[in-house]
């Protein structure tokens, strides 16, 4: 019985509901009087339900596809601007107990390289971090209660935050590990994590117990009511995801958004981002295994419908796009990016030799995090490190609410010119960050109020100065 307020996985991710969804999407896929009202409701930027984004998911007219395309082009410009998030994974840890069909950490895989970084390991890390530039970092590690306990992921954390080097500082670690209890995301919360990440793979329950046959990750519901427990441990910014090319996208994404309709009726607010990552390639996994992987088409139109259902809502893309699918998907609705990642245990310190191979995916676009940082702004975009809003306690529903007043537009622009400045001053390439100065006196311009310019102003000039950590 399909119920959003349930904390039930089956009944706020009800099957049915979500079959009964796609056939209505099929029935409706040429119906432009419907597609129409449903892209009117979307224009007002309060969101759709899944069952109207599924429509216009299935939508097979040329003209609507479109308006879909340039609606989500909009609601991404008046929402994030030209900002783009950048941060990057940390990987802890591959040792894990699971095991996922389509990871090579699972653990039946005996050729991959095990590795768990010891806390020297990750000040090392982080130092060639901080030393790229980054401010925002993604933690990742596999599932393992004897060597991944809690106790190591929380003494990695306050090992990352403690570490000043230069100017370098990581101000916001978001944490991407397997589902656990209530009490563990209060510990969580206690260290002073950013988001709780954790993707689904796929909302199929049936596909769901086929891909994860052992292990304490195969247990749907307990998987799926993650999230619930994230927020009663009082973590209120969680990041949801699924894996593309498992499952039917279509189902996912029904599923996807039934999942943030459930946070938004339980919690009184959605998830913080959306992850859209897809099968890719890595020791021991064979994309073309999984037979429903998704063309770039359909990923980009499956990012603009997403942009659409949740205006709210980031959406995050890896390194595991190329930078031609990144370029895409940015514009419709992309808010943040990593950079000069690393996906394997320890590879930011030291390069890993090919023999010990310790990454989780073959990252897609290798080009270093000042290239990326570089791209961006010749493609008009403003690199962020800003992660003001952590930092000020502008989380859950105090940061939902100065989304939708349109209040947070304040803070964001301004502090994206001044991390950007920090960037450009401390880890730029000379070329760089000649473009970055131009993008920022350009920007500068765009900030409506001239009290808050002059304030932007005085401070770029104090931070060219060696003043750092401005922030609205
Ligand atoms: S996806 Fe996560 S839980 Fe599954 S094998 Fe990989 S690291 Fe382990
Ligand atoms: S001000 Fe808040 S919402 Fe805006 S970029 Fe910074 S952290 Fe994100």
């Amino acid at each position: 019985m399909y119920d959003p307020r349930s904390m039930k996985a089956q009944e706020f991710i009800d099957h049915q509901e979500i079959l009964e969804s796609l056939a209505y999407a099929d029935a409706h896929k040429t119906d432009d009087a419907l597609i129409g009202s449903i892209l009117d409701k979307a224009r007002l930027r309060k969101g759709l339900s899944h069952r109207e984004a599924s429509v216009l998911l299935a939508c097979e007219l040329e003209d609507r596809n479109r308006e879909i395309d340039e609606l989500a082009r909009q609601i991404k410009k008046d929402f994030y601007g030209d900002r783009i998030v950048m941060f990057a994974p940390l990987y802890l840890s591959n040792y894990c107990v699971n095991g996922c069909l389509y990871c090579p950490y699972h653990a039946k895989n005996k050729h991959i390289a095990r590795k768990k970084l010891t806390q020297d390991e990750i000040r090392a890390e982080v130092i060639a971090l901080q030393d790229m530039g980054h401010k925002r970092l993604a933690l990742e590690a596999g599932e393992d209660p004897l060597h991944n306990p809690l106790e190591y992921i929380l003494e990695s954390i306050r090992t990352i935050y403690s570490i000043q080097h230069k100017n370098g500082a990581i101000r916001r670690v978001n944490v991407n590990i397997a589902a656990t209890t209530v009490e563990d995301y209060r510990k969580l919360k206690e260290a002073g994590i950013g988001t709780y990440i954790l993707f689904q793979e796929t909302y199929d329950q049936e596909s769901y117990e086929k891909l994860h046959p052992t292990g304490p990750k195969s247990n749907y519901a307990y998987h799926t009511e993650a999230h619930d427990r994230a927020m009663q441990g009082g973590i209120d910014d969680v990041g949801l995801g699924v894996l593309f090319g498992l499952e039917s996208y279509r189902y996912e994404f029904a599923g996807l958004l039934m999942h943030a309709e459930h946070l938004e009726a339980v919690f009184g607010v959605g998830p913080h981002t959306i992850s859209v990552p897809r099968v890719c390639p890595a020791d021991d996994i064979d994309p073309d295994a999984f037979d429903n992987g998704i063309s770039d088409d359909i990923f980009a139109k499956v990012v603009a419908c997403i942009r659409v259902a949740v205006p709210y809502t980031g959406m995050i893309v890896s390194t595991r796009e190329s930078q031609k699918s990144r370029e895409r998907v940015l514009e419709l609705g992309i808010s943040q990016i990593s950079g000069g990642s690393r996906t394997s245990v320890g590879g930011y310190a030291e390069e890993e030799p090919p023999e010990d191979n310790s990454a989780q995916f073959d990252v897609s676009d290798r080009r270093s995090l000042d290239e990326v940082v570089r791209w961006l702004m010749e493609l008009g975009y403003v690199p962020s490190f800003c992660t003001a809003c952590y930092r000020e306690g502008r989380t859950g529903d105090r940061f939902m609410s100065l989304c939708k007043s349109g209040q947070i537009q304040n803070c964001c622009l301004p502090n994206a010119l001044m991390t950007l400045k920090e960037y450009l001053t401390d880890y730029a390439a000379p070329e760089t960050r000649a473009v970055g100065d131009r993008v920022i006196a350009q920007q500068l311009d765009g900030i409506p109020n001239e009290k808050v310019k002059q304030i932007v102003t005085e401070r770029l000039e104090r931070i060219a100065h060696g003043e750092r950590d401005f922030r609205f």
